[in-house]
């Protein structure tokens, strides 16, 4: 645990190439989950800090500081920031465990995940981009991609590093310039991943980081007429009001919002395989995961095998501090997420759906001060009941049953999310015709979760609009602008006179 004398003074945020404190001059008490102790304080800035952040970016793009440099020195200081990061991948998991909860496994996995990013987007730094067309009337026409321009970066607490590197790594491999807001509650890892930007000599107004809420300094980052493009992680209510807020400027939007993904498992499946990526499709990171398999659709005939099994095992996880080395799920974010995850599993009641397993805080061995809830499962649930159709955002699983394919593709398709899916069968004639009637971007045939930089990550229906990773993830920080080159410098003689 980080004692009380670890604390920094303030922690502040980055703008212009200099860290600097909030004008108002406002902190924010960051705490640990799992005990709900503060861990540091940091400055809490507002509308002016986001705008004189945002003017940064504005002026570093249109003086052409980074959209200008040579791709390969852009390219160098990407790989840079990787290799910093890949050096202290211990340091950052501890702190990101610390700051969010999660098992240290998990946080080791991400900070390398971030490392990859930054590595892979510095490799297309390079790549060719552009095309030329052969066309009639004496002309060259080819299309040049640039950048977009000054990108406002919105992120969330259940993966923040992962998060950031996702979002900062290609826009700025594009020659974009970058404002990013991590979430209230977790900045901690993004102020350490600044000083490696910072020690690496990234030109002032290049990256900038604001610290504060979403409503004053979130809204003015979608709000600027400054800003080109806003990049928003989150809920899916908050991505409508950006939506809103960013279509007064007409600015491009990427959007990656919530799930309510479903999990198909046909009785034709290996059943080990299908219980333990169950179990790892809604409990992994607490189910705080937008692409969560929250939803388990079990073909009729095997219900009676399968849920007194995943029940048994459900109730042996582990539950305790992420920084424990046994611990197999950590606490929830906040009190507020825990509240929220425990009145859901009452609304589920409610609604008459069966309780299985959990659905309480956990109260002993020392865990009472942290925002612990045990693994939850829900049975006997019905298609139009609240914890079947909203995203939880926690440790719940609701199952939900199906005679044939196509009650479990209307099923799987029945919310309004598309984030993701999987399906579990040794048909694979069958996998291929249930994934393909998914309504979903991001699908496993006999697996949950496992996904990879190089592939497009994002939402179909209101899970989201663009993609993120792999060359999907940097075309949306680009532009496509044609030129087209006379070759033969003469008048068009269009008028007579
Ligand atoms: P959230 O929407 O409450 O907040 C996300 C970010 O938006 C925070 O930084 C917050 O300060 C900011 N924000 C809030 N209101 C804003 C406003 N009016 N204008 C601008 N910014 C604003 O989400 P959360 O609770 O931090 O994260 C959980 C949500 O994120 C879940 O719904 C989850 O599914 C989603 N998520 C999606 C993905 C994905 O890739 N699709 C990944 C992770 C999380």
């Amino acid at each position: 645990m980080m004692l009380r004398s670890e604390i920094k003074a303030v922690e502040q945020m980055y703008i212009n190439g200099s860290w600097v404190t909030a004008i108002g001059e406002a902190t924010r008490k960051v705490v640990n989950p799992a005990n709900n102790e503060v861990i540091a304080i940091v400055t809490e800035g507002d509308v002016e800090d986001a705008a004189l952040a945002i003017k940064a970016a504005r002026d570093a793009f249109d003086q052409g500081v980074w959209p200008d440099m040579h791709a390969r020195d852009r390219a160098n200081l990407l790989n840079k920031i990787a290799d910093r990061l890949e050096e202290r991948v211990a340091e950052f998991a501890r702190l990101e465990t610390l700051n969010c909860g999660k098992p240290l496994r998990e946080a080791e996995y991400d900070i390398t995940d971030a490392v990859n990013q930054f590595r892979y987007y510095a490799g297309l730094t390079t790549k060719p981009h552009g095309v030329t067309y052969d066309v009639p009337d004496q002309i060259q026409a080819m299309v040049v991609r640039e950048p977009i321009g000054v990108v406002s970066q919105i992120i969330p607490w259940n993966y923040p590093i992962v998060m950031a590197a996702q979002k900062i790594a290609p826009a700025i491999a594009a020659g974009c310039t970058v404002v990013i807001k991590p979430a209230e509650t977790t900045p901690l890892t993004l102020i350490r991943l600044f000083e490696i930007i910072d020690e690496v000599g990234c030109p002032p107004g290049v990256l900038n980081l604001v610290m504060g809420s979403g409503a004053t300094v979130g809204h003015e980052m979608a709000r600027s007429p400054l800003v080109d493009k806003v990049a928003f992680t989150g809920g899916t209510e908050t991505g409508i009001k950006i939506m809103k807020t960013a279509a007064e400027t007409i600015k491009k939007v990427g959007l990656e919002l919530g799930g309510k993904s479903p999990n198909i498992v046909f009785a034709d499946a290996d059943f080990e395989t299908a219980v333990d990526y169950a179990l790892f499709g809604i409990f992994a990171n607490q189910g705080q995961v937008c692409s969560a398999g929250s939803r388990l659709l079990l073909e009729e005939s095997l219900v009676e095998k399968f849920i007194p099994e995943i029940v048994r095992r459900a109730k042996l996880i582990e539950v305790g501090p992420g920084l424990v080395e046994t611990s197999e799920m950590g606490p929830l974010i906040s009190e507020r997420q825990m509240q929220r995850v425990l009145e859901y599993v009452e609304i589920g009641k409610a609604e008459g759906a069966t309780l299985l397993c959990g659905g309480y805080r956990i109260m002993d061995n020392g865990l009472e001060h942290g925002n612990f809830v045990a693994p939850t499962i829900f049975g006997d649930t019905t298609p139009e009941m609240r914890i079947v159709q909203e995203e939880i955002f926690g440790p719940v699983l609701a199952i939900q049953t199906f005679r044939d394919e196509a009650e479990a593709i209307a099923l799987a398709n029945g919310t309004k999310y598309g984030l993701a899916g999987a399906v579990f069968t040794s048909d694979g004639a069958k996998a291929q015709r249930v994934i393909r009637k998914l309504r979903a971007g991001i699908t496993w045939i006999n697996a949950y979760h496992p996904t990879f930089n190089e592939a497009p990550w994002g939402g179909y229906k209101q899970s989201g609009i663009g993609r993120e990773l792999g060359t999907y993830g940097f075309e949306e920080y680009l532009e496509t602008k044609q030129i087209n080159i006379s070759l033969h410098t003469q008048p068009s003689g269009w008028f007579r006179n």
